[in-house]
């Protein structure tokens, strides 16, 4: 299930009790890899935006040292591409869904008690929703910092 995301860094492998019991929680970061399903050209498949965030962080995450806690959540494949519509093959979320699935990540993983998150996006069509969802969830908790990350064009969230 971790495909390239080293496994002690993949957080579904850990247990309820590892989480409650993690020091230092509010340091620790937390990542969601987002990517698209959607079309790219001739020679390439659906899956390479989603391939790209996931292999990203994987591989950074295996060159972290191990005192250094960051998590990755299960990269989400599915994005916002009503621009690639037309093309075959293509699944898109709508706004509305992106921003109600990044909230309610977002929300659940304040709730375990974790304060910071990372937006991966390697996808260019949902950069500004992502952006308003850290701005939403920095208003609403104030001590939750949400980064919002584009590969390939860095964009962050201004507080
Ligand atoms: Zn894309």
């Amino acid at each position: 299930m971790h495909n390239w995301i080293p496994p002690d860094r993949f957080f579904p492998y850990l247990t309820w009790q590892q989480i409650a019991q993690m020091p230092d929680k509010e340091k620790v970061v937390i990542v969601q890899p987002l990517g698209s399903i959607e079309q790219h050209g001739y020679h390439l498949p659906l899956i390479v935006d989603i391939a790209i965030s996931t292999a990203i962080i994987g591989k950074t995450l295996a060159q972290l040292p191990s005192e250094i806690a960051v998590f990755s959540l299960p990269p989400l494949p599915y994005g916002k591409a009503t621009e690639h519509l037309d093309f075959p093959g293509t699944i898109s979320l709508s706004t509305n869904t992106l921003s109600s699935i990044l909230l309610d990540i977002s929300h659940s993983i304040y709730r375990s008690g974790f304060r910071k998150l990372i937006l991966w996006n390697s996808h260019g069509g949902q950069p500004q929703i992502l952006e308003l969802v850290a701005r939403d969830l920095r208003n609403e908790y104030r001590d939750f910092l949400v980064f919002p990350f584009l590969l390939g064009g860095y964009r962050r969230c201004e507080f």
